[in-house]
């Protein structure tokens, strides 16, 4: 009786850890194709006006995918998306059974890391992907409680 009210503990016990590790952060994923075209077009911007490419990040459930929309700011080094857009896609994205967990975009003369106008401008924990143009490298970031914390990811062929 003894021995075998012990086991049933053990097994509780092994459950409530294996579940634990699990839990782990998930590393997210950008198809590589998408990504390399999307950075060729924000340096191409750079180079010919000095304005910033933008749009959303989706989350399909394994990957990541990068939605370009109009930037409708006029001014160098910034962007703006326009609500309409934002909606739209939105929409879209939710018919497909995809979320919108983000949002990207280039900075043309500086490196790719989140300015306080990128931090404060976020909704907290969105995940933000940055182009910068002069490395040619792009980086995530989730922006939480007015602190950006950079993110690793991978590149998938596809
Ligand atoms: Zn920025």
């Amino acid at each position: 009786m003894d021995a075998a009210e012990s086991i049933v503990i053990f097994e509780t016990r092994t459950k409530t850890m294996s579940h634990k590790k699990k839990k782990s952060e998930r590393v997210y994923a950008f198809p590589r194709k998408q990504l390399r075209r999307l950075v060729k077009r924000a340096v191409k911007k750079s180079e010919l006006s000095g304005r910033e490419i933008c749009g959303l990040i989706l989350d399909n459930g394994s990957l990541l995918e990068l939605l370009a929309l109009k930037n409708k700011s006029q001014a160098p080094g910034s962007f703006e998306l326009s609500w309409k857009d934002f909606k739209r896609a939105e929409q879209a994205a939710r018919c497909l059974g995809h979320q919108v967990v983000g949002t990207f975009h280039s900075h043309p003369v500086s490196s790719a890391v989140p300015g306080p106008s990128d931090i404060q401008s976020a909704t907290t924990g969105e995940l933000m992907l940055i182009i910068g143009c002069w490395e040619k490298e792009a980086m995530l970031w989730r922006i939480r409680k007015g602190k950006a914390k950079k993110l690793p990811f991978r590149e998938i062929n596809g």
